[in-house]
């Protein structure tokens, strides 16, 4: 059985993590980032490191081990009740993140809507990230450098993950407005969705 995926799309910075949190308090919508699901791995763990390494450059980790660790904390959680996939729709942050991840999750995704939080302006992309880096401690967007780094990786390698969904699932939300206003242009398109 596939899962029901909604996939929130778009450059660092962009906002899809303030949207994803609150998307997951929607009851029936399940919200996972893949970024966290790293992040709370412990340092002594042999992939927490892997991960520190990687993400340090602002680089991607390996597909297959990102992949296996994805698979694993949604059976996971599968198991324990917090997401039900007869009943909720996965909403995804952070993964595929390049297209052999989306042909990887071919046969365990069915994705109803990718919603493409669009943000021309670099420089407003560099100050959310640097701004977020204060609040949450994050070493990835600390440094100017790594942030180049992370922007040009989403640039080359995860945007042809749209090609590989084909544009008719691609719902363009402009992340440059207010928070409310982009929660508000993406319950339009959910509520005829879910
Ligand atoms: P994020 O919180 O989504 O910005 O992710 C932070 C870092 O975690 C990224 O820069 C990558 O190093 C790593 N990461 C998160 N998701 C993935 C993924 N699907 N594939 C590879 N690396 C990932």
């Amino acid at each position: 059985m596939k899962y029901r995926t909604i996939l929130l799309f778009g450059a660092p910075g962009a906002g899809k993590g303030t949207q994803g949190r609150i998307l997951g308090m929607v009851p029936n919508l399940y919200h996972c980032a893949c970024g966290d699901v790293f992040r709370n791995l412990s340092v002594d763990n042999e992939l927490g490191r892997v991960f520190l390494e990687y993400s340090s450059r602002g680089e991607l980790v390996p597909d297959e081990p990102t992949v296996q660790l994805w698979r694993e904390n949604i059976e996971a959680h599968t198991r324990t009740g917090r997401f039900n996939p007869e009943r909720d729709t996965l909403v995804l942050d952070g993964i595929p993140r390049n297209a052999h991840q989306a042909e990887m999750l071919r046969d365990t995704l069915d994705v109803l809507a990718i919603f493409y939080f669009t943000c021309p302006d670099i420089n407003k992309l560099v100050a959310r990230l640097q701004r977020r880096a204060l609040h949450d401690n994050r070493l990835d967007d600390a440094n100017l450098e790594v942030i180049r780094n992370r922007l040009e990786t989403y640039e080359r390698e995860t945007k042809p993950v749209l090609e590989f969904y084909g544009s008719s699932l691609v719902k363009t939300i402009d992340a440059t407005q207010t928070p409310v206003n982009v929660l508000r242009d993406i319950l339009r398109v959910l509520a005829n969705l879910t």
